[in-house]
């Protein structure tokens, strides 16, 4: 994830089949089916029927093993927007539940989004308060903005910019919050690539023309540290290397004036081990025999980040070329730190808890979420409790 396939219906109730009872899934295709018909006029701006687009949005909330009434208002999160059918009708035909939750998606979308301030502390606001009744909510909404923006090719290059723009203020800080850097990742990098297609494309080419390069020294350091883990520990370990995100490296360039040569950690390597034992024994290996850089430590397994994320980063120099991160921690902590909240919200089937205490579970883990349940009510001015979403 996210893998941007192409699902068709059959697949996404496949991939729902792989965590579900066949009773959810027969209970999702009910919903598949009538999101098919109320669209079945529709045609999108690509010239493909309109249902592919709510079915690439379940598609990709089945990815992460969201639950089934997440899947389904995936399916059906245009429908009132779009059709004829009302959240009555919803309710009636599906659940109240799923109805507040269509309903949620759809006011969402109905907010015109303009790049004035105040304007968009008034967006954070009404995120912020959609976010507070149900996360559920906001997870839908972004499927959908990472399938609008995997599709902005259709738009009109002065749309496609409004469109990215919203996406960079907006939903790629909301998906940070979440924890979801996979979803995060994504949408950056398409947004950037619309706004400012020349930098996007030179760093593109940047990345390509030393990869080569780059790849061969990290692989040997790669090789060393796997020999040496290997004695060390006796659980299961994963090594290897990773790139670094074009917008993360374009922010670099931009806000401290780099040239893309001086941004040594283009390439980070990424230690997976099964306990948190292992974790300090692999940085404890990492630090005897590389020099790490000062001021380039950090555990974030002590101190979590505010939205879950776990791991330990050190950025080490030595045999190679130029310094490199390495970053370290345990495969449940890899899940979280890919899929954030959606990791923890992972749907299992005969587990006996409802959304409310899925919904407060979470709450506990994301310390921001709380306060901003605890501040909702008396925050309401805007600009404060988008304040309150900035600073950590
Ligand atoms: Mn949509």
């Amino acid at each position: 994830m996210p893998n941007k396939k192409n699902y068709t219906k059959a697949e996404v109730l496949a991939l729902c089949a792989s965590y579900m009872s066949e009773a959810r899934v027969d209970y999702v295709q009910k919903a598949a089916d009538f999101a098919e018909r109320a669209h079945i006029e529709q045609i999108r701006k690509s010239g493909e029927p309109y249902f592919v687009h709510p079915v690439q949005v379940a598609g990709i909330l089945a990815e992460l093993k969201m639950d089934p009434d997440t899947v389904i208002t995936g399916f059906l999160h245009d429908v009132v927007e779009d059709t004829g059918i009302s959240l009555d009708d919803i309710a009636y035909f599906f659940s109240p539940t799923i109805a507040t939750l269509v309903d949620g998606v759809t006011k969402l979308g109905k907010f015109k989004y303009k790049s004035h301030e105040e304007q968009l502390a008034e967006n954070h606001r009404k995120m912020l308060l959609a976010m507070a009744n149900d996360l559920r909510v906001i997870m839908v909404k972004l499927a959908d903005r990472l399938h609008n923006m995997r599709t902005l090719k259709w738009h009109k290059p002065e749309k496609q910019v409004i469109i990215s723009t919203e996406t960079l203020e907006i939903y790629a800080p909301l998906a940070d919050r979440l924890g979801m850097n996979q979803i995060k990742w994504e949408l950056e990098d398409t947004a950037l690539r619309y706004m400012d297609p020349e930098s996007y494309y030179s760093i593109v080419q940047l990345v390509d023309s030393k990869r080569d390069e780059r790849a061969e020294f990290i692989q040997t350091t790669i090789d060393e540290l796997e020999s040496q883990v290997e004695g060390a520990i006796t659980g299961k370990f994963e090594i290897y290397g990773r790139p670094k995100h074009i917008y993360s490296i374009y922010r670099k360039m931009k806000d401290q004036g780099k040239e893309f040569d001086q941004i040594f950690d283009l390439q980070a390597i990424r230690v997976l081990v099964e306990s948190v034992r292992d974790c300090y024994a692999v940085l404890g290996i990492v630090h005897t025999n590389w020099k790490p850089l000062p001021g380039r430590f950090k555990d974030y397994i002590a101190m979590p980040k505010a939205n879950m994320y776990q791991s330990i980063h050190t950025t080490v120099v030595g045999n190679q070329p130029s310094p490199v991160e390495v970053q370290i921690r345990t495969y449940e902590m890899h899940e979280v730190a890919e899929y954030g909240v959606a990791a923890h919200w992972a749907y299992k089937e005969n587990r006996q808890v409802t959304a409310k205490q899925e919904q407060k579970e979470i709450q506990d883990k994301l310390k921001w979420y709380e306060t901003l349940i605890a501040y909702q009510e008396e925050v309401n001015d805007a600009e404060k409790l988008m304040k309150l979403v900035k600073d950590d």
